[in-house]
Parts: structure tokens; C-alpha cells; sequence
């Protein structure tokens, strides 16, 4: 993305010449700043201009500076071109910001949050996003708690240095990793949930920091803007019957490098020989498979139940606790940024951003 392809407005929200924080917030579309357009259909709009309007923000001492997304997105058209995009942005001005605070749909949001923070390696600030059920102009929003919060969390510090240095998602009162949450409900506030690693706070009449479960701040460390992925991979989720012809089909698909299959309980799988075999023929011919439970909660364990022994025997990787968000978006990443398999199968089960144990 070019620098003059954004829209770019400053808005102090200081009561003394001195902020607190400086802050670039990114709009990229979704729910928060949405309005109901002739149609009764919600459609983006100007969101800065909404922004300068919440009474709240004249309460912090923020420097904030807004960046549009020349085409505002429903995050549902969210593409991995969008990652890039956010990534460049927050690369380019990582030095003159303490925070980014990324407004976003939730739809794909947790999708988003994973990918960058893989793509931004040592990152050693707060990248928050955040979106809302409602849009900010409704009666009874959750847009205005949310958008606050997730300000108040990219700008908190302790002895001059962020507490929060990673990317996550800040929804309904919770802050989480990003690469730990997936969205859970589509009608409540509480969309968010990440079930294999703690909340790094909870918000309520004050801000709880749980400072253990977040990463630390490290002093020496650079960030580096990794912008290639690749979008060859797929899901293939596991159900009783699923048969040879879908599975065949699928890891026919041309260009195919990478499958994530979505399995049952700690990561098992029908023992079909026509399963076994054309998973390993796959693999033989390059692809990476990657083993995502179904279960939102708990892990992998590849050979504890003989339904899964044989996934291991054939070279499939294990996902131990990743979601589905993450491990899509890691294989996605690994195969832009590694160049052999051996590499990425090395990897896969790594963890890069905090994203498994
Ligand atoms: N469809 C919307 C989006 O993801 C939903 C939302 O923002 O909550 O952009």
C-alpha cells in the first residue's frame, strides 16, 4: 500500500500541551463504524469524523491520528492483501507511535489479529483490535466501551514501557491474545473467546492486567515486517462419512501446499485405508498437513488413541492447542516466508507469537 492511497486525520484529544500517548488508530471497516444506509443495509462511513464526536475521548490526554482504508471492508472481504496492508502501515510508522489500536469486523477478526502477529516478529507494542456488535451511532452500542478500552489499553504504560506489547483482541470487558481467540457469538457482546490461554485482562471498573500470561516488554528487540503469504492451503473438516471422492477431490486442487484437517476430540480420524492413504500420497508429494481439533478447548495428542497413531505414523503435523484462526494463518505465513517442508513441518509446532505451549 502507498502512503497516498490512505486517508490520514490528526485529532488531538489533549487537555495540556503534553499527551500522555500518541496512538494511530486504523480503520478498516466492520460493525463499530458502520451506519444503516437508504437501503436499511449497514454500509461503512466516515469514521474519523464520528470519532472527533465521542465526549469520552476529551477525557484522555491522547495524541491520536486516524488511517482509513481507502476501500472500507465488511471484514467478511477481508484478504490476506489487507494483512499486508495493516502490516505495512504499522511498520512505517512503528517509531512515531506507543500503540495501534486496529478497528476491524469481528467476522474475520480473529483471522487478522493471528496473521499479524506472525507478521510482525518482534513487535514490542500494543497492537489492540477491536470492532462491536452495534455500530457506534446505535442505541445500546457496545462500539463506544469497546473503542475506549482498547485506547486505554494501547496507550497504558508502567516505568515508560507499554504493558501490553502484542497483538490482541479487546472485546466485551476482555482483552485477549489474538492469536488465541476465535469468535463464539454472533448476537452477544461477548464475542470473543480463547480457550486454551488466560484473558490478558479484564476490564471492569478498572483495568485487571493479568501480567503474567502477557508477553514481556523486551528493550532490544526490533520489529520486522515479514509481508509474504501464501494462500494456497485449505480446511478439511473431519465428519462421519466424509468420503473418498470430497477428499480426493480436495488434495487434488492445483497448487495446493498446505491442509489444515480439522479433526475429532485429541486429534482423531476415521481409520478408512482411502483416508490414510491419500492423506500420505499428499504428503509424499509435498503438502503439509497440519492436525486442528474440532474441540475449541484442550489439544492434540497425536498417538494417544490408535485413530490418531496412524496420522502421526504418515508425517501428519500436530496443532497441539492452536486454533483454527491461527494455524490457518501460521501455515499461510510459514509458506510464504520458509522456503523447503522440512523447515516448515520444524516449525508449524513451534511457537512463534505465543500462539501454542
Ligand atoms: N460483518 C461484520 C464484519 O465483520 C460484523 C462485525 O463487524 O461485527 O465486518
Amino acid at each position: 500500500m502507498e502512503k497516498t492511497k490512505y486517508k490520514i486525520v490528526n485529532i488531538s484529544t489533549a487537555t495540556s500541551t503534553q499527551a500522555k500517548a500518541s496512538i494511530l488508530i486504523i480503520y478498516t471497516g466492520g460493525t463499530l463504524g458502520m451506519t444503516y444506509d437508504e437501503s436499511g443495509v449497514l454500509a461503512p462511513f466516515n469514521f474519523s469524523r464520528t470519532v472527533e464526536k465521542i465526549p469520552a475521548l476529551r477525557q484522555f490526554d491522547l495524541h491520536l491520528t486516524v488511517i482509513s482504508f481507502p476501500q472500507l471492508v465488511d471484514s467478511s472481504d477481508i484478504h490476506p492483501r489487507h494483512w499486508a496492508d495493516l502490516g505495512y502501515i504499522i511498520h512505517e510508522n512503528y517509531q512515531r507511535y506507543d500503540g495501534f489500536v486496529v478497528v476491524h469486523g469481528t467476522d474475520t477478526m480473529a483471522y487478522s489479529a493471528s496473521a499479524l502477529s506472525f507478521m510482525l516478529e518482534g513487535l514490542n507494542k500494543p497492537v489492540i483490535f477491536t470492532g462491536a456488535q452495534l455500530p457506534i451511532g446505535s442505541k445500546r452500542s457496545d462500539a463506544q466501551e469497546n473503542f475506549i478500552t482498547a485506547l486505554e489499553i494501547a496507550s497504558a504504560q508502567v516505568d515508560g514501557h507499554p504493558i501490553v506489547p502484542e497483538v490482541c483482541i479487546y472485546f466485551g470487558g476482555h482483552l485477549l491474545r489474538g492469536n488465541r481467540s476465535s469468535k463464539r457469538q454472533s448476537i452477544h457482546f461477548d464475542a470473543f473467546t480463547s480457550e486454551n490461554y488466560p484473558s490478558l485482562a479484564e476490564a471492569g471498573v478498572v483495568i485487571d492486567y493479568n501480567l503474567p500470561a502477557i508477553h514481556p516488554y523486551t528493550p532490544e528487540s526490533q520489529l520486522i515486517y515479514h509481508k509474504q503469504v501464501d494462500e494456497n492451503v485449505v480446511i478439511l473438516k473431519l465428519f462421519p462419512g466424509i468420503n473418498r471422492k470430497v477428499v480426493e477431490s480436495v488434495l487434488q486442487i492445483p497448487d495446493l501446499k498446505g491442509l489444515i484437517l480439522e479433526t475429532y476430540g485429541s486429534g482423531n480420524a476415521p481409520t478408512d485405508a482411502f483416508l490414510l492413504y491419500t492423506l500420505e500420497d499428499a504428503i509424499q508429494r509435498g503438502l503439509t498437513i497440519l492436525n486442528i481439533s474440532q474441540c475449541s478447548g484442550g489439544r492434540v495428542i497425536q498417538g494417544r488413541y490408535k485413530t490418531s497413531k496412524s496420522l502421526e505414523n504418515i508425517g501428519v503435523v500436530s496443532g497441539k492447542d492452536m486454533t483454527t484462526e491461527a494455524a490457518v494463518t501460521k501455515l499461510m505465513f510459514l509458506l510464504g516466508t520458509e522456503t523447503s517442508s522440512e523447515r516448515i513441518r520444524h516449525r508449524l509446532p513451534l511457537s512463534i507469537s505465543g500462539e501454542t505451549y
